[in-house]
């Protein structure tokens, strides 16, 4: 069994690239028929109304729907958080499947964007680097929704039986807890140490966003 990356937009190498570290295959979704036989899916970052547009183009919209109800697991970040939710502050929710209330652009412009640290002992023993860029706030969780991280006035993390979701990114950090702990909600048996993600790697090692893991490396 494989994890998706659905791959029309945002950071999309880096989360196949931190799949390709703990020993999961991971396949690129750029239409329906890539979706068969998933265990799961992750919504990357990157610009939520873009991404709802292009789902929408190319009929992925129905065919995640679908694939969710025959059991395929979800995991959102970030602008995948946004297009999850039940409720989007001053917006029409895109698939609604996780009972969150979510505010975008929620801490100013790309300019407000940050890193920082937190621990989640749920997914790891250790505190985790965060990035947040341009992030969402979640103000508020529904039936059946379990918060993993509260900070300041916002959730940061939380999930349901079948779906993830994280406002911010750990695919742009060194840490592969998270996708370690997506896998294991998958049913799948991620590797305990640490490969070095050299299949997809080299697709992303010389852009900007790396600089910036590395500044939150802990
Ligand atoms: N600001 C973006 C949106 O509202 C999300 C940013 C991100 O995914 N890092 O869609």
């Amino acid at each position: 069994m494989e994890i998706g990356v659905l791959d029309l937009q945002g950071d999309v190498c880096e989360h196949l690239d931190h799949l390709d570290m703990i020993g999961i295959t991971a396949r690129r979704v750029k239409s329906a028929e890539d979706l068969d036989h998933l265990a799961g899916l992750i919504i990357p970052g990157g610009e939520s109304t873009c991404l709802a547009r292009l789902m929408s183009t190319f009929g992925l919209d129905q065919a995640i729907l679908k694939r969710h109800k025959e059991g395929m697991k979800l995991w959102g970040t970030c602008a995948g958080a946004i297009l999850l939710a039940t409720h989007i502050k001053q917006e029409t929710p895109y698939f609604g499947l996780i009972d969150i209330e979510i505010e975008r652009n929620a801490f100013g412009s790309q300019l407000d964007s940050f890193a920082c640290e937190a621990s989640i002992p749920e997914v790891s023993p250790l505190p985790m680097p965060l990035i947040f860029i341009r992030a969402p706030k979640i103000k508020s969780v529904g039936n059946g929704v379990r918060v993993l991280l509260a900070m300041d006035d916002f959730i940061a993390a939380a999930e349901s039986a079948d779906i993830l979701v994280t406002v911010f990114h750990p695919e742009l950090t060194p840490s592969v807890e998270f996708h370690r702990y997506f896998a294991r909600k998958c049913g799948l048996h991620p590797r305990s140490e640490q490969g070095n993600g050299a299949v997809s790697r080299s697709l992303w090692t010389r852009t900007g966003w790396m600089r910036f893991a590395r500044i939150a490396r802990l």
